[in-house]
């Protein structure tokens, strides 16, 4: 069995997985801990901090298990950093937003303790009152250094990007009163790369703001550290770390999403019909990806899924595809040791990341609903979801 689904070999015979409505999504407590303590370590080694980055998982029933390790929570917004501060009350919140709204930022200031601006505009707009209110402040820079090539999407240092103040508007804008209200530096932009794209940037970060970081207090590199995945280079990582700690004297953060739940997820799903076109097989399964996958469309990737191969390595072939009306809601082709049957429940992984927190109704699907896998081999319903909760964003 893949190391994915390691953590259902226990549970997989069982009456209890059997009984699950489907689709649902199923967060294994054990994997999410094992993460932690991978990051945890990491931060006694190198005096680093590391926050959870909430966009890409926020299920906070998991925050007081996260909180054992991880020194906090970082928020894209109002939302997401009153609710690092509401379910993980004892972690510092972070916030990092494009563009932050006159009618939000006063009671933003009742979550954050450090809030990072993305342009020396919003800096002199709204810094002063958050410095009045003992907020650490943070300006987020762009090194202008791509390491990822064909995905643009996530590149913020693609040209156009909106993501940082490059070095040359830095010049052009900043202003020594503007300056002297800065605590730290924030940068962010990798996605799923390990440490040799971090070492590039940091070169990069060093070139062009060198001069500026001997007087900040902390450095935040962002997320997008692949560190939970089986081929990264934690000690290149922690080797990085403290040398911006010592050459600068600075409090490194991190902010991973994706590393804190890498793997620590299933969507579990049963095939609904099977139909066939041109020689093709295709499964029509219960879930969706345009809905309960979105990165599988959006990234575009295919997920891992139990007992199958993404290719064409064994004898039967299928199509996966969604229920809606979307003709690209396909999840993927895979190939299996037998033949598929309707009613059979597959199950993909990795899928505690950027799916509960991001998926949609559209079609009128229904989001499927959340269970923990505990530590115990029990499976513990969290939350579900019903016609109102698709209603409900509709209208009165
Ligand atoms: C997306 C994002 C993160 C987390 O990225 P992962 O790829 O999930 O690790 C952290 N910080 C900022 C500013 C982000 O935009």
């Amino acid at each position: 069995m893949n190391h994915i689904f390691e953590g259902l070999t226990s549970v997989i015979d069982g009456d209890g997985i059997k009984a699950l409505k489907t689709p649902c999504y199923v967060i294994d407590e054990k994997r999410l801990q094992q993460n932690a303590e991978v990051l945890s370590s990491m931060m006694s080694h190198t005096g680093c901090k590391i926050l959870l980055a909430q966009k890409a998982f926020s299920n906070y029933d998991f925050y007081p298990l996260l909180s054992r390790c991880l020194s906090g929570t970082e928020a894209s917004g109002l939302y997401e950093a009153r609710l690092g501060k509401e379910e993980m009350p004892e972690g510092e919140v972070h916030v990092f937003c494009a563009a932050y709204r006159d009618d939000e930022f006063g009671e933003l200031l009742k979550y954050a303790d450090h809030i990072v601006f993305n342009s020396i505009h919003q800096l002199a707009k709204f810094g002063s009152l958050a410095k009045q209110q003992g907020k650490s402040i943070g300006l987020r820079i762009n090194p202008e250094c791509s390491t990822q090539e064909g995905h643009e999407i996530y590149d913020p240092c693609a040209k156009g990007s909106r993501l940082g103040v490059t070095r040359d508007v830095w010049d052009k804008e900043m202003t020594p009163d503007l300056l002297d209200m800065l605590d730290g530096i924030h940068f962010h932009t990798l996605c799923e790369q390990n440490s040799d794209a971090l070492e590039a940037t940091l070169k990069a970060v060093e070139e062009k703001f060198g001069d500026i970081l001997p007087s900040m207090k902390w450095i935040n590199m962002g997320g997008g550290h692949h560190i939970t995945k089986a081929d990264y280079d934690v000690a290149r990582l922690e080797k990085l770390l403290i040398y911006a700690r010592d050459k600068w004297n600075v409090q490194v953060y991190l902010e991973p999403g994706e590393a804190v739940a890498l793997n620590a997820g299933y969507l579990l799903t049963r095939i609904l019909d099977i139909v066939e076109n041109n020689g093709m097989k295709i499964a029509i399964l219960d879930s969706s990806a345009a809905c309960h996958m979105p990165d599988v469309i959006e990234m575009p990737y295919t997920p891992p899924l139990m007992n199958a191969a993404s290719d064409d390595s064994k004898p039967y072939r299928y199509r996966l595809a969604g229920p809606t009306c979307l003709s690209g809601d396909v999840t993927g082709d895979y190939s299996f040791d037998s033949e598929l049957k309707i009613g059979d429940m597959l199950i993909f992984g990795d899928m505690a990341i950027y799916t509960t927190c991001k998926n949609n109704t559209f079609n009128g699907m229904p989001l499927p609903d959340i269970f923990r896998l505990g530590k115990d081999g029990s499976f513990e319903k969290l939350t579900d979801f019903g016609y109102g909760d698709f209603k409900g964003r509709l209208g009165s």
